[in-house]
Parts: structure tokens; C-alpha cells; sequence
């Protein structure tokens, strides 16, 4: 792929296609699988001595795959003290030695890949080819930032009169703070570390308390690659200790956040509410994301890709479809046929290549779900709901199912799962369908099948979301080739993966100098 003038190449990975390649990686995967992963904070000069916490696997809780620490407020004030102290020395390493450094990260992330794929399938319960997608987007995320920060942080001379030089630079913030969810704990984990990084300002992570022991490896990795201990700093621990501690900070420059719409409020007025500068709040957040389907589509195409959107990786993405709109010509035989389809998923194992779908992230994910299907059970009609193995009762699982709706306000929120509600429209209604997508106030994403472009059209151009998709599914945002992040309620922009993230986490400084 190449974009935006870059010369740059996003990772092969390997191919899913070909069964060879598929069970290999499968083996190495299951090989590096280990129980005595450990993560403690990384903050030089701090000794934290707090308890060891297990981890256990989503898919069986029976198994611990690791231990962490938490960071305690002692930890944190030192890791503010080394950050603010390395800052001026990463923001002055030229640009381009920063980019070759995450480079040198990205191809060490490659070459482990399934180290980091063992670790997501452990400790997340990522499939393997989740796991592949997810350490494929933090390669690219490594490398498109590093590319974007060779280009974009080199001085531009501007004109000006004769006798005057003027240029205009971009520079590091200073201290940001990245706070990461447990849905991508690799890939967006890295995403937000390696642009604050390439931007020139020192780090403070803070990894999802449900997957410390994959941020833990993903900072050692950066470590390695030649980033400063004191520049990247991992600080594990409950959001009050760590997360609301450092936004109140009045030494934090910015916070690179991915998670719910209440959490980014609470975060952005935290930041204005310091006696500093106004921090700057870079935020991805919820969706209620729809698929619009229309009488001209080909319901082989809308099932299969309703399928991918609703259910791959349990439904746990921000992308992720909720509500299926399909017009009524079509929708007997849409339901019958995802129903059918539906019937041939197979939860289970994420380990086994055989698996579809895999655990839920935790327990109150599990009970938000059930509670979810109780409602739903008892004010909508059921469509499909996916068998569970017996022994699926040691992991966190979540049968898969489907719900006819008669109207979206039937949602209250965001159902993060493998849940698709399903609403019929008539011809004269794609007008009020597209209102009510917006009324929601979210703006993620938007599927849309169709073969009449009019139609696309309209839809695409009154619709407020970030990402669209037309005929085919709609997750999986690729690096600098779907830059991804929603509008209004879903996030504040810029979007990641896109050619305008990176100035977020920078300042500009203009030099006029008297010739
Ligand atoms: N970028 C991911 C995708 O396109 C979703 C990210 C998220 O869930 O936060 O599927």
C-alpha cells in the first residue's frame, strides 16, 4: 500500500489464505504460550514492591498466564519526574532518529510476531488471525508514524521578504499520557505511544487494566529498539491511582485516549480544569454503528459482511456493526439466511484455528451482555443465537445472536459484544433511517449495500460518521489506507493511521530571522 506521498510498504503479515503457512504460525503460537509472563511498571528509579496479580485466560479461567503489578501514586510522581526531565532531549533527537528507532521497533515486533500473537490470544482472547491483524496494525502504525515524522517535522521555509528568513517547525508537547483499551491491546496501544513518540514528546502508557502483560512486552520491545527508559514509561494500575492522577496533572501536555464517550468527557475536563496550560485531548470513543441495506442488494453479500462486521472478534470493536437496517423486499430472506449462517459459527478456543469467535473480555462484559439479551429477549424477537460447547463455562463466553428490532430507539447504548439487531425499512423511509443513525450522536462507522449509486450517494454524503463502507464489511481499518476514527460522540479526530494525527501531538513554532 502506499499513501499520502510516503513511500512506504504496511506489513505483509502472513497469508490466511494458505493452510500451511495458517498451521505453522498456529504451532509457534501455541508454543509461545507460557504461563509465567510478568508485567510490572517501567519507571526508572522507582522500586515498586506492590502484590502480584494473576492473569487469567478469557477462554478458561482455570489457567493463569501471568502476574503484574499495579503502580502505586509513588511510582507515578517519579515516572512524571523522569518524563518532564527526558522530554528536551527526545524533542531535540532529530526527527529522523526518532522515525529510525520505531523503524528498528517495528521490525522487532515482526520478527516476534508470534510471541505477541500468544500473548493476545492469552491474556485477550484474540483468534490467531486477530492476532495476526493486530500485530500487522502495530508494525504499520510503527512505521507509517516514523514516515509521517521523517516528512512532517522537517523544517519548511516559508516566503517572506528579502532580507527575512521565516520557517515553521513542528516540536514534542512534552509529557503525554496514553491511555489504551483492551480491545486492541497491541495495535492502538502502540499506535498512540509510537505517534507521541515520533512527535517528540516523552510517554507515560497506560495500558487497559485487562491486558498489562501485552503492554508490558510492547514497551520492553521499544526499549530494546532504542527508546530511552525515561522516554517511554509503562504505568499499569487502576484509573484512579494512574489514569485520573495524571490528567490532573498540571505537567501532562496531552492524553491520547481510545475508550467509552463518559471517560474522554471526564478526561477533557480534568485537562481544563488544571491550573496549566489547556491540555490537548486526542479521543476515539463509542459507536452505534449501522449497516443500511436497500432492496438492489445481493443478500449473500449483506449476510456475509453483517456477519464479519457483527461478530469478528466477538463483536468487541469500535467498528463494529449493532444494527442491521434491511429494507423489506429483501428481509425475510436476509434473516432466514443469517440465521443459517449464524448456525455454522463456532465459538470456542481462540487458540484453535477452527474457532470464529472467541471469549468476551472479562466478567462484567459477560454480565453487561447477558443483561443485554434478557431485555432483548423479552422486547424483541430472536433471530439466532449461536450454540456454546459445554465446556465453554470455564471461559468467559458469550453465545452470538441476532435480534429483529422494531426500532433502533429499542438501544439505549453501546452494546460492545456479539449482538446484531436487525430493523426493517420501507422505500419511502431511507430518509428517516439516516436521520435516526444520526440522531444517535454517535459517528463511527457505516456500512452500505447497495447497487444504485444514487443511492450510495445519498446515503454517504448525509450520514455523519467517520468511515464508510460500501459493499463489503466494515472493520479492519487499514494504516494510511482507511484512517480511522469517528465525529461528534465517537471522538474528537484526528483520525489514527491518517496523515493529520500526528501534528495533534505536536506544537508549531515559527522563526522570523533578520537576515
Ligand atoms: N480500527 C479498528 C477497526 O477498524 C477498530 C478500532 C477500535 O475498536 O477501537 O476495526
Amino acid at each position: 500500500y502506499r499513501s499520502f506521498g510516503i513511500d512506504r510498504t504496511n506489513s505483509m503479515g502472513i497469508n490466511l489464505a494458505n493452510d500451511d503457512q495458517l498451521r505453522t504460525l498456529a504451532e509457534q503460537v501455541n508454543a509461545a504460550a507460557r504461563s509465567e509472563w510478568r508485567a510490572t511498571p517501567l519507571v526508572p528509579g522507582a522500586n515498586a514492591a506492590g502484590p502480584d496479580i494473576a492473569v487469567t485466560n478469557p477462554a478458561d479461567r482455570r489457567q493463569v498466564v501471568g502476574q503484574w503489578k499495579a503502580a502505586d501514586s509513588a511510582t507515578v510522581e517519579k515516572a512524571v519526574q523522569n518524563a518532564v526531565a527526558a522530554h528536551d532531549a527526545w524533542n531535540m533527537t532529530p526527527a529522523a532518529s526518532r522515525a529510525a528507532i520505531l523503524e528498528h521497533a517495528a521490525d522487532l515486533l515482526e520478527q516476534r510476531m508470534p510471541q505477541y500473537i500468544a500473548l493476545c490470544t492469552r491474556e485477550a482472547g484474540k483468534s490467531i488471525p486477530d492476532g495476526v491483524a493486530e500485530v500487522r496494525e502495530a508494525v504499520d502504525f510503527l512505521r507509517y508514524y516514523a514516515a509521517q515524522a521523517r516528512k512532517q517535522f522537517a523544517i519548511e521555509p516559508l516566503p517572506g521578504p528579502t532580507g527575512e528568513s521565516n520557517t515553521l517547525q513542528l516540536s514534542g508537547r512534552g509529557v503525554f499520557v496514553c491511555i489504551s483499551p483492551w480491545n486492541f491491546p497491541l495495535a492502538i496501544f502502540l499506535g498512540q505511544v509510537a505517534a507521541a513518540l515520533a512527535a517528540g514528546n516523552s510517554v507515560l502508557a497506560k495500558p487497559a487494566e485487562q491486558t498489562n502483560l501485552i503492554g508490558y512486552y510492547a514497551v520492553k520491545l521499544l526499549h530494546e529498539a532504542g527508546v530511552p527508559e525515561a522516554v517511554v514509561q509503562f504505568l499499569p494500575g487502576d484509573g484512579a491511582t494512574v489514569g485520573a492522577a495524571l490528567t490532573k496533572d498540571p505537567r501532562i501536555a496531552g492524553v491520547a485516549f481510545t475508550g467509552s464517550t463518559d471517560t474522554a468527557r471526564a478526561i477533557n475536563r480534568a485537562l481544563a480544569a488544571r491550573d496549566a496550560a489547556i491540555g490537548v485531548l486526542i479521543a476515539e470513543t463509542g459507536g452505534q454503528n449501522a449497516l443500511i441495506a436497500d432492496s438492489s442488494s445481493l443478500p449473500e453479500q449483506v449476510v456475509k459482511d453483517a456477519i464479519a462486521s457483527a461478530f469478528t472478534s466477538a463483536g468487541q470493536r469500535c467498528s463494529a456493526a449493532r444494527v442491521l437496517f434491511v429494507q423489506d423486499d429483501i428481509a425475510d430472506k436476509v434473516t432466514t439466511m443469517l440465521a443459517g449462517a449464524m448456525a455454522e459459527l463456532k465459538v470456542g478456543d481462540p487458540g484453535l484455528l477452527s474457532t470464529d469467535v472467541g471469549p468476551v473480555i472479562d466478567e462484567d462484559a459477560l454480565k453487561m451482555l447477558r443483561d443485554h439479551a434478557e431485555r432483548m429477549d423479552r422486547e424483541a424477537t430472536k433471530v439466532a443465537e449461536v450454540a456454546l460447547d459445554a465446556d465453554a463455562a470455564n471461559g468467559s463466553f458469550f453465545a452470538p445472536r441476532a435480534y429483529t428490532l422494531k426500532s433502533l430507539d429499542q438501544l439505549h447504548k453501546e452494546i460492545f459484544g456479539p449482538v446484531l439487531h436487525v430493523i426493517r425499512w420501507k422505500a419511502d423511509q431511507l430518509d428517516a433511517v439516516i436521520d435516526q443513525i444520526n440522531a444517535t450522536g454517535y459517528g463511527l462507522t457505516l456500512g452500505i449495500h447497495s447497487r444504485i449509486d444514487e443511492t450510495i450517494e445519498k446515503i454517504a454524503s448525509r450520514i455523519k460518521v467517520g468511515n464508510c463502507y460500501v459493499n463489503r464489511n466494515q472493520i479492519g481499518a487499514v494504516v494510511g489506507v482507511q484512517p480511522f476514527g469517528g465525529q461528534n460522540l465517537s471522538g474528537t479526530g484526528p483520525k489514527a493511521g491518517g496523515p493529520h494525527y500526528l501534528p495533534r501531538f505536536a506544537t508549531e513554532k515559527t522563526i522570523t530571522v533578520n537576515t
